[in-house]
């Protein structure tokens, strides 16, 4: 017991000569102490004074989720997959019909943004981009109605200027493509030019041509191209010149450098860029009977299958087979003029006698049905009920420009022609639509003298 006394006694000594040996140590471990708790008290003061600095610059607190609309999706079921109730997915799509007259969607184009104020929050808005052009925005207001907004975005138009010369061996297509006129674009002077060329016997190296088209930009990003405003093609027989010109009235159209309508009634040659592989004629050999007979149209090289575009708007007065014609369509446009359409594989749906068609609806397929070496398409202009060669007829104007009208275009061309002469010299200048309009409405209804 004693013993376990003195035990205890010699510990407690212990303790206390060690506690007064180690009072140098506690005032050291105690300015530790004191730095390092200035240390977090500076740390705590940087978060506070930072933290709204740090939002202002790089932290929207909205989070989007972004949903590519794809085949097979229905607004219901992405709506669910968001979670979304019935009764929130009926109401959307109610205001989606009645607000923004949006009801299909369209897979690999449309897309949702789904929009949360906070992360865990409830969706507070949709965004639908639907084309370059066009954005829905649906808010959920308060208490839980939502409301849908149409929102065009704004386009910034801006004209562009090339210009080009066939290449020996080359065609206009591939011409143009080294020009750096755009592909689709391409395609729209095809079809305006068709009206007066044909693009098969009237191309030569060396020609020149230019287009001044329009380029549209959002945000300072370019998105599509828009209208040719004017095309120029020196042709075997003459230079063509094409402007768009849109009237007072909102209607667009394209005029020579007289103010003459260039869209013609009918198209020279119904397929763009088709190689004529025989000639109208008065005698020819005919290739399956084998005697001299007359060609009443022309033969244009088309595999089978090829869409058959209507050369004009008309009504559909055959739609039928005849051993020579094979499969043919015949069209009657006007009091003048009718066209025929033969050899063809099949007839385009919804294609009858008594159907009306616009100039360049598809009427049928190239085939090589009734007397015919190969697939391709023969096809004949009757004016006044007598075959005409459709390289050579003159051909009516669809649209004319009254007096005013024409005085209005002349302006218009001068101030494209200016235009196209400016960015030929400088291509770097940036032109807007807007640059370039004409005050129509003053100009308008001059009184005459
Ligand atoms: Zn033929």
């Amino acid at each position: 017991m004693k013993k376990a006394k003195d035990i205890l006694k010699k510990m407690n000594a212990g303790v206390v000569s060690s506690c007064k040996k180690a009072c140098n140590i506690h005032v050291l471990s105690r300015i530790v102490l004191w730095i390092a708790i200035a240390m977090v008290v500076a740390a705590v003061c940087v978060v506070v004074f930072y933290k709204p600095v740090r939002e202002t610059v790089f932290v929207s607190p909205e989070i989007h989720t972004v949903i590519d609309v794809k085949s097979g999706d229905t607004l219901s079921k992405i709506l669910t997959e968001q979670g979304f109730n019935m009764r929130d997915i009926n109401a959307i799509s109610k205001n989606l019909k009645q607000d923004a007259d949006f009801a299909t969607l369209r897979p690999g184009r449309d897309k949702f943004d789904f929009v949360r104020p906070k992360e865990g929050e409830a969706i507070s808005k949709i965004i639908i981009e639907n084309g370059p052009w066009n954005r829905i925005e649906i808010d959920c207001g308060n208490p839980e109605a939502w409301q849908c907004q149409k929102i065009q975005i704004e386009r910034d138009t801006r004209l562009a200027y090339k210009e080009g010369e066939i290449a020996q061996g080359s065609s206009f297509y591939l011409s143009a493509l080294d020009a750096g006129i755009p592909e689709g674009l391409i395609l729209d002077v095809y079809d305006l030019l068709a009206f007066e060329m044909d693009f098969e016997r009237d191309i030569r190296a060396g020609q020149k041509f230019y287009v001044l088209y329009e380029e549209n930009f959002a945000s300072g990003k370019k998105v599509d191209n828009g209208h040719v405003l004017a095309v120029s093609f020196d042709a075997l027989r003459g230079n063509v010149q094409m402007y768009r010109y849109v009237k007072p009235d909102g209607h667009a159209g394209y005029y020579d450098e007289h103010g003459n309508g260039a869209i013609k009634s009918l198209k020279r040659t119904p397929i763009n860029n088709a190689k004529v592989t025989s000639n109208f004629s008065k005698g020819r050999k005919h290739p399956v009977l084998g005697f001299t007979r007359a060609h009443k149209g022309v033969d244009f090289r088309a595999p089978t299958g090829t869409p058959i575009p209507a050369a004009g708007a008309g009504r559909v007065i055959a739609r039928s087979f005849n051993r020579g014609h094979g499969n043919f369509v015949k069209i009657r446009h006007n009091g003048t003029f009718e066209t025929l359409y033969a050899h063809m594989s099949k007839f385009a749906k919804g294609v009858n006698v008594g159907t009306m068609v616009r100039q360049g609806q598809i009427i049928g397929y190239s085939g090589s049905t009734g007397l015919s070496t190969g697939p391709h398409l023969h096809y004949e202009i009757i004016k006044n009920g007598v075959h005409v060669n459709p390289m050579t007829v003159k051909l009516p104007a669809i649209d004319n420009l009254d007096a005013n009208n024409k005085k209005l275009f002349m302006e218009k061309k001068k101030q494209l022609d200016s235009t196209m002469e400016s960015l030929k010299n400088n291509p770097s200048r940036i032109v807007r639509l807007t640059d370039i309009e004409i005050p129509t409405a003053v100009t308008v209804a001059e009184p005459k003298k």
